[in-house]
């Protein structure tokens, strides 16, 4: 491989493949660098779908939304501490990045929602099933149209940093082999630390002891590449637990699951808390249960229409039972209390109206057609909002808010987009708008 690039981009998670396509697109010579065996980092993981207001397949649908309420159920799941530019930016740019993989092959043209959410605009593929892989595979499948170059099990060790701007990296191959590639253009692609516990504890010491729902190459190593030439983080003890975690597997139970109509009850077979609200609040729910761990609650109804939750069944962390009763006895619930919650909530849905805990979304349909369905789950550190600071064209910012020049980052090693937690829905749309503007970006640069 030649040891000059105009961009090279480190890490192929979703945004680091979007930079890469899209710098391609533009003329750029690419090289991916990738320090696991596998393409896709965290991003295969991802499940819900991808949130953008005012596209093409809502129209279709019929779905009136608007940027404003997107930017506004956003920043309210914030806790109103997103970075108001950034967020402008990421609302703004949503429909054409939903077009922009269109294009490509990649058609998220199915709808449903997810938790904090008013309404439908979490966008994923027609048959319901999870994001991550089919993105990946078509994010893949462009790549590799392009025969743009990828190195795996390689990592980057070093951002060559020299007269104030970025030359290039400092690669280090599973072989020990250390190679230098020239570039005027890099873009930091690492995803964030939810893997790295000490990371975790270090900023959150009340999650020692968590599970966590991420890839083993989540340890955050980015966000120190980028610290070594100047640059600056942001919300750094902003982290997410996911509350849907099956905690012997730490598989992550899709939002789609709630957002298809499912509950959740305690082990008393009694609903808690409103299952539609953001995670940090239903996760707080969950911890203050005495026995801290909840079960998402499913008919065959909402198994028809979602795939993953074949997986889970294939994987065997579902309980399915023919009746209300009967799954209530194999869990152990209190038989009556869940017979009565589940009488309850499906009188709820009926009318539309939960007068229990105020679930205003996803009362989609009773829970009444067998079999019944249940998983144990627990939460699990899932997403770190904070990380390296960006302006809106993705350029790394230093503590003086100067641009380190060369230096790009996009997806969750940056920082402040989310704020204090992040929408379900919201990672994916991050990594493809923000992955493609820093691609557009650095084959602007690398290309002078
Ligand atoms: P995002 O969702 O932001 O795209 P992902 O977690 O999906 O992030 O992908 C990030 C990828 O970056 C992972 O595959 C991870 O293994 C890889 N990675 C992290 N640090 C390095 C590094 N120093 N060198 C090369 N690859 C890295």
């Amino acid at each position: 491989a030649p040891k000059s690039y105009d961009v090279v981009v480190v890490g192929s998670g979703g945004a680091g493949l979007a930079a890469a396509i899209q710098a391609h697109d533009e003329g750029a010579s690419v090289l991916i660098v990738e320090k696991m065996p596998t393409i896709g980092g965290n991003t295969i993981k991802a499940s819900a779908g991808m949130n953008a207001a005012e596209t093409r397949f809502q129209r279709v649908k019929g779905i009136q939304d608007s940027k404003e309420l997107f930017y506004a159920e956003t920043l309210k799941g914030g806790g109103n501490k997103n970075n108001p530019e950034l967020l402008q930016r990421f609302v703004e740019n949503a429909p054409e990045a939903i077009e922009w993989l269109a294009r490509r092959g990649i058609m998220l043209n199915d709808i449903t929602t997810t938790g904090g959410m008013s309404i439908d605009r979490t966008h994923r593929p027609r048959d319901g099933s999870a994001v991550g892989g089919y993105l990946i595979s078509g994010l893949v499948r462009n790549v590799n149209k392009r025969g743009i170059d990828v190195m795996l099990d390689t990592e980057v060790d070093e951002i060559l940093f020299d007269g104030g701007e970025v030359r290039g990296v400092r690669l280090l191959t599973d072989e020990k082999e250390v190679i230098t590639v020239q570039a005027k253009s890099v873009v930091v692609a690492t995803g964030g630390f939810s893997a790295n516990s000490q990371m975790v504890v270090k900023y959150r010491p009340d999650l020692e002891g968590f599970v966590t729902t991420n890839h083993k190459g989540a340890t955050g190593g980015g966000i120190a590449l980028l610290e070594r030439i100047g640059a600056n983080t942001v919300d750094m003890g902003e982290i997410q637990i996911h509350l849907t975690v099956e905690q012997n597997t730490s598989y992550l139970i899709s939002e789609s699951i709630r957002g298809g109509g499912a509950i959740l009850v305690n082990q008393q077979g009694e609903r808690f808390y409103n299952e539609m609200s953001t995670r940090d609040k239903v996760s707080a729910a969950i911890i203050a249960l005495p026995e801290h761990y909840a079960y998402i609650v499913f008919d065959e109804h909402v198994r028809a229409k979602n795939r993953a939750a074949d997986e889970y069944i294939a994987k065997g962390l579902v309980t399915s039972a023919s009746s209300p009763r009967e799954l209530a006895a194999t869990l152990g619930l209190g038989e009556d209390a869940f017979l009565a919650t589940l009488e309850r909530y499906n009188g709820f849905v009926s009318k539309q109206h939960d007068d229990d805990y105020g679930r205003t979304t996803a009362l989609r349909a009773p829970i009444n057609e067998g079999p019944f369905h249940a998983i144990r789950i627990a939460p699990g550190v899932h997403h770190t909002m904070g990380g390296v600071t960006v302006n809106t064209r993705t350029e790394v910012l230093n503590a003086r808010q100067q641009v380190i020049p060369g230096a790009f980052a996009a997806g969750e090693v940056v920082g402040g987009i989310h704020g204090g937690n992040r929408i379900g829905g919201n990672a994916v749309a991050d990594i493809i708008i923000f992955g493609t503007l820093a691609g557009h970006q650095a084959a602007v640069r690398g290309k002078c």
